[in-house]
């Protein structure tokens, strides 16, 4: 009986979904795992080859830990709502919503011929008002704790995509989703308050199992810095600025204010050249924030004539600049600039022939600034003390002067929290002329979005939704009268902030989520995805949900307590799989050509699991070679009724030993490495490998190739399905591979040396000294008069 996996790996993935076999009990008494794919949003290309080593990896340790003991929580969703479905939808005026159903049904399809191990039962999609009428109930949480607040804010805009991006959807200062360059436009918007969150964001991720990359990435976007405020007057009006290097105060001769800053406006009348002022400020709508902050040499400003501020250590009077390199939203939209100790401002000195003060010894301040610390100079009361004692004392000299307070400052900023599109959450509220903004009664959710004939954004800054009047004109909950819907609805990152909470009690329609059963399942005990998430998704989620947990709905303070990125699958050329390149592979074909256990095992053996691997074709036939003949081996070993030897036991156990310590540390590579040395070893010994040896490698290898493995089960003669049986568990004894060298003589002469299994016995020894090469062309033709063995490794031939 030859391996054809087409034969049988429809029929056992038609078994598990008929007897509901991945089925999560949430009244299991055993202790719960819960592991969590990032769930994806659900092109209209599908999955390609790439897509499943994640999903794979989960896979097999969601079989792994079933087969342990353990109530596995395995889910799967979509993350629906966003820009592709309803871009698909202006294109061709399809709703959104069939789109992105037809999308699912694909996907699921595609996962399922994978054979994953999913509980579908729980299957969620963010687009589903059961789900979103949720989401809309954290928002409105939010919006009582005041922690969601309108704002008039300058946002990215993308002229093309006619919205307001987030940071986080800037990528080199063009739209993430069509690379149009982003502008900056004034525009009103809901924001959430993440900047509250900001400390509890960076000190909880301690205690976190995440890559250190990531842990980092979440620091330097959140960005916390300690420093001082410091004022400077500028014709009687106070410019404050932030900086982490108040030692440097004496070293400070010029200010800059950013074009945005409001105080520009306000020395109008004092401005000697307005107009090129104005000038500046208009160009400077025009550059994206990239261009402003390049590292380009050439930085450009304009000086305020007329003005100047006055440097409070010293009451010396330096020049006021508008320049672009400043921004307006970090800090204070204004600083303090130190030619001889930053380079930026060093570089901007240069150009406008402005004066550099040495005040920190410690560099060469001739070609380019000294940004470290050092012993003050050039600063009268303060020299002589070392940067760290002279940022306390300024700071303080300044603070009674009332000239400076000492400040934390972060880079983080709060959340654009609104989209002026239509496939998106509708933000539960109304704008009511009497009573302000009232909050669409709970009882009402889910506010559902109406059905509309165009798609197109106004490109106003409204949504398509504010052309609709039926749905916009409303009654105020409060007072009655004529209201307004407000018409932005949420951004993409919303539905993905609390869908795995949802995961565990998918169908409760009077509570977001069962307290008991949050309880027993939460926190997520492995987050697998990719590491282009490290900043936004699992930054938003962690922040809703230390929000939950502050009003009470969830109990941990952190939701995915281990976090592991997968590394992606490269298309055989080395480059990035994309469906515009031409490049990717389809899963179909690679199932289709070899089955889905070798899809599975191939792209957990390709490499470390977290690296960046292309895809190799000859790599998938040496797997496919592989399982054929595991599947001969077994078997032939299938009748074998008596025990293994010695040799086979023992590779049988360290086999064991590596493929469950290499899973704890998700070492699948070398997990595979490992069944091909079994398969090495005992292929020549179907004589010697017992058929109770066979079933334990079959559980083993179950997580990585289940159709496989449940197939030779059966032919095994078992009548249950093999995943209901325990993990093998390895006898530490047995794994001893202990070696020695067999020293040979020939009438008292030392003629081969062996290195041997040290738990051999005399005969077996003999047998292995009689038939080395060396000593056969010593007794060839010969007598043998005696063989005497001297424990436990010499064996003496008398000839
Ligand atoms: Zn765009
Ligand atoms: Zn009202």
């Amino acid at each position: 009986m030859k391996y054809e996996p087409k034969n049988f790996e429809k029929k056992w993935q038609q078994k598990w979904e008929k007897d509901n076999v991945f089925k999560t009990d949430e009244n299991s008494a055993k202790n719960k795992c819960y592991i969590l794919d990032m769930f994806p949003y659900p092109s209209g290309a599908g999955l390609h080859v790439g897509h499943f080593k994640g999903y794979v990896a989960t896979d097999i340790l969601s079989r792994l830990r079933r087969m342990q003991g353990y109530n596995v929580l395995h889910p799967m969703g979509w993350d629906a709502f966003g820009l592709p479905a309803e871009n698909y939808a202006i294109k061709t005026g399809t709703h959104p919503e069939i789109i992105t159903k037809e999308n699912i049904q694909n996907i699921k399809r595609q996962m399922k011929d994978a054979g994953l191990s999913f509980d579908w039962s729980r299957e969620i999609d963010t687009t589903d008002p059961d789900y979103f009428k949720w989401t809309q109930w954290i928002f409105l949480k939010m919006f009582e704790k005041g922690l969601a607040y309108e704002s008039e804010m300058p946002i990215n805009w993308c002229p093309s995509c006619k919205t307001g991006l987030a940071n986080e959807e800037v990528v080199n200062g063009e739209c993430e989703r069509c690379s149009t360059p982003v502008e900056q436009k004034n525009i009103r918007q809901w924001v959430l308050k993440i900047t509250e969150y900001a400390d509890r964001l960076l000190d909880d991720l301690e205690g976190l199992d995440w890559p250190s990359k990531v842990k980092e990435m979440q620091k330097n976007w959140i960005g916390k810095s300690e420093g001082a405020e410091i004022t400077f007057k500028v014709d009687g009006k106070d410019v404050k600025v932030f900086t982490t290097r108040p030692d440097t105060l004496f070293g400070c001769t010029y200010i800059v204010l950013a074009p945005e800053n409001k105080l520009v406006l306000e020395f109008k009348d004092e401005i000697l050249n307005w107009e090129e002022v104005s000038d500046y400020l208009n160009k400077t709508k025009l550059k994206t924030e990239r261009e402003r902050i390049s590292e380009v040499k050439d930085k450009t400003g304009v000086e305020l004539k007329g003005i100047k501020a006055i440097n409070p250590i010293n009451g010396k009077e330096i020049p006021v600049f508008v320049a672009d390199y400043v921004l307006a939203h970090y800090g204070t939209g204004a600083v303090m600039a130190v030619p001889a100790h930053d380079e930026r401002d060093f570089e901007f000195a240069k150009k406008f022939n402005l004066e550099i003060i040495e005040v920190i010894s410690g560099g060469d301040i001739s070609n380019e600034a000294y940004t470290g610390e050092g012993v003050l100079i050039n600063s009268n009361d303060f020299n002589g003390l070392d940067s760290s004692m002279a940022k306390t004392k300024i700071v303080e000299f300044l603070e009674e002067k009332g000239f400076a307070k000492k400040e934390i400052n972060y880079k983080l900023r709060d959340w654009i929290f609104s989209r002026q599109r239509y496939w998106g959450e509708p933000i539960p509220l109304i704008h009511c002329s009497k009573c302000g903004i009232v909050p669409v009664p709970y009882s009402e959710l889910p506010l559902k979005l109406p059905s509309v004939k165009s798609y197109e954004p106004t490109g106003t800054g409204e949504s398509p939704l504010a052309n609709i009047p039926e749905w916009v004109n409303v009654k105020c909950p409060v007072c009655n009268e004529d209201a307004k819907r407000e018409t932005n609805t949420m951004p993409q990152w919303a539905g993905s902030c609390w869908y795995y909470l949802r995961f565990i009690d998918p169908k409760n329609e009077i509570e977001i989520i069962n307290k008991k059963d949050e309880e027993h399942f939460m926190p997520v005990d492995l987050y697998v995805g990719g590491a282009e998430h490290a900043v936004l998704h699992l930054l938003y989620a962690r922040f809703w949900h230390k929000f939950l947990y502050d009003i009470n709905v969830v109990s941990e303070k952190e939701p995915f307590k281990k976090l592991r990125n997968v590394g992606l699958i490269l298309a055989e050329d080395g480059q990035k799989m994309s469906k515009s390149k031409g490049n990717t592979v389809s899963s179909e074909d690679v199932i289709n050509e070899y089955g889905v256990d070798t899809l599975r095992v191939y792209e957990m053996f390709m490499g470390p699991f977290f690296d960046a691997i292309a895809w190799n074709t000859q790599g998938v036939k040496g797997v496919y070679r592989f399982l054929n003949r595991l599947w001969d081996f077994c078997y032939k070993c299938k009748d074998n009724n008596f025990e293994s030897s010695k040799d086979i036991l023992r590779e049988e156990n360290i086999l064991i030993k590596k493929v469950s310590e290499y899973l704890e540390e998700m070492k699948f590579n070398t997990s595979v490495s490992a069944f091909m040395e079994f398969l090495n070893f005992a292929e020549k010994k179907d004589n010697e490998t017992s058929r109770k040896t066979i079933e334990n490698i079959l559980k083993i290898f179950y997580p990585f190739a289940p159709h496989m493995a449940e197939e030779l089960w059966s032919i095994l003669g078992n009548q249950n399905y093999i995943h209901e049986e325990k993990w093998p568990e390895y006898n530490e004894e047995l794994t001893k591979r202990d070696v020695m060298e067999l020293v040979v003589q020939i009438n008292g002469k030392v003629r081969d040396k062996i290195e041997v299994s040290s738990n051999l016995s005399k005969d077996e020894l003999e047998k292995i000294a009689l038939s080395s090469e060396k000593v056969i062309k010593w007794i060839e033709g010969k007598e043998i008069r005696k063989i005497i063995f001297i424990p436990p490794k010499l064996i003496s031939i008398v000839i």
